[in-house]
């Protein structure tokens, strides 16, 4: 049996990785159009961007790990179709493979901002390697960086390039900041926390377009005032990849439809990663992730089914964040929040929110607080799973140790 599987990213990695622990002695083939080996994109708006972290330690497994596995990588490989009669997927420069089965884990890419001026050089995107590589050169103490979104990646970003001594703008669309991704208590902190290293931050801004003859100079805005730029990063959300799929009649729907094994409507043909639309029974509902973990644990799901021993995707979404010395974590994606409960001094570097749905906790967002979130994360888990109730009192209670919630 031969399986394909299409991108050569975490989620690629992890359904390869998961066969050969499952015993699975048939092919196995990588098609990814990046040059390199699969990667961890988090440091790349991190360490990596910093220059802390040398390229080999992004690698999630050096070649002689794939030559020992016997995983055959195709790299720097677009594949443009898949042939779902042949069972065949095909790319440039004649190449094609034939599959038993296909999984396609094909991630997501940048939304790109359509203004003009887009074009000019140093205005980057912050998705992969390549993309880190060619702003490195730029990222100078004095040179004025402007970033276009406020979300994880572009605050991330801000975070590195003030500890290299650059000037920072972060430009918003919204009114608060991680407006997407968190609630206003966490916008507001991280603004206060940008701003307190000296970022300035500006919301609710429209921008118009680019100055600048071969690179960026300015920023312009709707209202006809500009800022200048030596360098811009825009950050303002990723698309799946899924026209693939959706051209090989695979249904799609903001993300590649799949089940609870990741098997999408086609015979013989899963997606995992970025890529998918899924359900999630412990949320009872369907949505699209862009985390590790998830690409991590939906790979497994869809491993498992390969090998027949089907085990179905069904984990509390969890993501993280690391901004100058401030890591947060968050668990838990509730659709509706009735009540909040803070435990510690959310004018500080560290304290928990927890949030309930009715009486139920729903999600948890920590600054430095690893022990908060790690038992916040089970006690949701128990909550969505088992219907589990805590004592919102109990988490707002400082003698209480975390561990002492999930005591019984
Ligand atoms: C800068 C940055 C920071 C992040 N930080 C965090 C973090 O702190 N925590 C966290 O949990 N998550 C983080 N993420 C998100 C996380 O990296 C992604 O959720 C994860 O990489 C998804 O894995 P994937 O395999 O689904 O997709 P990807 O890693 O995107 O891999 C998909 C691969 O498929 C390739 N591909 C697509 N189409 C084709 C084709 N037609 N032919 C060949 N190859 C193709 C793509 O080029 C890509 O290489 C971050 C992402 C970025 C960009």
């Amino acid at each position: 049996m031969k399986i394909v599987i299409l991108g050569a990213g975490q989620a690629a990695l992890q359904t390869a990785l998961s066969l050969r622990q499952g015993n699975f002695d048939g092919d196995i083939d990588i098609v990814g159009n990046e040059r390199f080996l699969p990667y961890q994109r988090p440091p790349l708006s991190k360490a990596y961007l910093k220059g802390a972290l040398d390229r080999e330690r992004l690698f999630l497994k050096p070649q002689e790990f794939f030559d020992a596995q016997n995983i055959t990588v195709h790299l720097a490989q677009q594949v443009t179709a898949i042939d779902r009669q042949a069972q065949r997927i095909s790319g440039d420069n004649g190449f094609a493979l034939d599959y038993d089965k296909l999984v396609l884990a094909t991630g997501s890419r940048p939304r790109r901002l359509d203004l003009p001026g887009r074009d000019l050089e140093n205005i980057f995107d912050l998705r992969d390697m390549a993309d880190v590589d060619a702003m490195a050169g730029q990222f100078q103490a004095g040179k004025k960086l402007v970033i276009i979104g406020g979300g994880y990646i572009g605050l991330e970003a801000a975070s590195v390039a003030r500890a290299m001594g650059l000037e920072v703008t972060v430009l918003e669309a919204a009114p608060r900041l991680l407006a997407r991704v968190a609630e206003p208590e966490i916008s507001e902190f991280y603004a206060q926390l940008h701003q307190s290293h000296g970022v300035e931050i500006i919301t609710q801004c429209q921008i118009a377009g680019f100055q600048g003859s071969q690179h960026v100079t300015a920023v312009d805005f709707a209202d006809g005032s500009s800022l200048a730029a030596d360098l811009v990063i825009t950050g303002i959300g990723i698309l799946p990849n899924i026209e693939l799929a959706e051209a090989a009649g695979i249904a799609v729907d903001n993300g590649i439809i799949v089940d609870e094994l990741g098997r999408t409507n086609a015979a013989h043909i899963y997606a995992t990663g970025d890529c998918t639309m899924h359900p999630n029974k412990l949320l009872g509902r369907n949505l699209r992730l862009e985390s590790v973990p998830h690409a991590i644990e939906q790979s497994k799901a869809v491993a498992s089914d390969i090998l027949g021993a089907p085990q179905a995707y069904a984990e509390v979404p969890w993501f993280w964040s690391d901004q100058y010395d401030v890591k947060l974590q968050i668990s838990g994606v509730p659709t509706q929040i009735d009540k909040k409960i803070l435990r510690g001094d959310g004018d500080s570097t560290s304290f928990a929110w927890f949030y309930f749905t009715g009486d139920k906790l729903t999600g948890v967002t920590t600054v430095n607080r690893a022990a908060e979130f790690m038992a916040g994360k089970q006690l949701i888990l128990r909550a969505l799973r088992d219907g589990a109730r805590i004592d919102p009192e109990a988490l707002r209670d400082e003698s209480q140790k975390p561990k002492n919630w999930l005591a019984d």
